[in-house]
């Protein structure tokens, strides 16, 4: 047994000196990918409830690292908002979004929106709106097929910042959304006062359905509380059947989830129209 717990502390011990070794490599590893073009954007349907047809998709950065394969955001984001390299990696994240949904628009897709998700250092930014402009421009892209996801927590957080600049953007035909929600602190009261278009239910809820009467309440609640404000629903993380139909019956109108697809990389997301017959 003690011999055990010696092996258990020097393994704990490697591991850390592993993390370390890898934030400290990632980081400088990253500066150069976003510079050589290492990134990529996948693309995930959003399906709206009734007719089945794509409504939009959300782009959803990955890093094709030169010597550990296709990195998922969650290894990196955190990395990038630390080392300040959040800002150009985002401002890449808006320009590639425009420019691939405007290419997608002369190839006769059907009507829809590409989200980009913004950090929430990204909004605090001074140059968040020129930087949206400037994607929109260089693609040519017109506002309304671009919406903007932001989280709960930092609007709260910060809300003379980002009111402001939020109701520019929404002025300006962009859609708003406000992501992750639930997982936050924000009062449905406040939620009125935020000039956002529409509200993603977290997976977190989404994947109880069934299973917790209280996230069934509670998604029920924000459905209806969304219908009165006006506010359209997007349903995060729908897998199964079951979690469709408890999503559309009680009046979400639009699905994301792997129940129709995962994120797809940009030629991916072709065949998928084309087999789902939709180009
Ligand atoms: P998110 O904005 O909540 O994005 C949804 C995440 O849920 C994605 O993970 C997606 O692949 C995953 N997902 C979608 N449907 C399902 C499902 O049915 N089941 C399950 N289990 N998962 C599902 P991904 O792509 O790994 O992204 C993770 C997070 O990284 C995102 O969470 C977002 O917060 C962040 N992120 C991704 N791209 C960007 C970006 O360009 N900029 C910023 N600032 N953050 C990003
Ligand atoms: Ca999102
Ligand atoms: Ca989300
Ligand atoms: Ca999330």
């Amino acid at each position: 047994a003690k011999d055990a717990g010696k092996n258990c502390y020097y393994i704990y011990d490697v591991e850390k000196d592993h993390q370390r070794f890898e934030r400290f490599s990632l980081g400088a590893d990253l500066r150069k990918g976003i510079q050589n073009n290492e990134l990529v954007l996948h693309y995930q349907p959003q399906i709206d409830a009734v007719t089945e047809k794509i409504v939009g998709v959300e782009a959803l950065v990955r890093w094709q690292h030169p010597t550990a394969g296709l990195l998922s955001p969650d290894r990196f984001i955190p990395l990038a908002e630390e080392l300040d390299l959040i800002i150009p990696l985002g401002e890449w994240v808006l320009k590639e979004a425009c420019q691939q949904m405007q290419a997608w628009i002369r190839q006769g897709v059907p009507d829809m929106k590409v989200a980009v998700n913004l950090a929430g250092q990204q909004i605090a930014h001074e140059r968040l709106i020129s930087s949206v402009e400037e994607a929109l421009e260089a693609s040519g892209l017109s506002a309304d097929h671009l919406e903007l996801e932001v989280t709960e927590n930092f609007v709260i957080r910060q809300p003379e910042v980002t009111v402001g600049k939020l109701t520019y953007l929404r002025e300006r035909g962009i859609t708003l959304a406000m992501d992750d929600f639930g997982t936050g602190y924000s009062s449905l009261s406040y939620l009125k006062k935020l000039p956002i278009d529409r509200l993603k239910i977290d997976r977190s809820f989404v994947k109880d359905i069934g299973i917790d009467r209280d996230d069934e309440s509670i998604i029920k609640a924000t459905l209806a509380m969304c219908q009165s404000l006006g506010l359209v629903v997007v349903a995060e993380g729908v897998e199964t059947p079951d979690q469709l139909s408890f999503m559309r019956d009680n009046g979400c109108q639009i699905i994301q989830g792997y129940y129709y697809s995962k994120p797809l990389s940009a030629d991916q997301l072709m065949d998928f129209l084309v087999s789902t017959g939709q180009l």
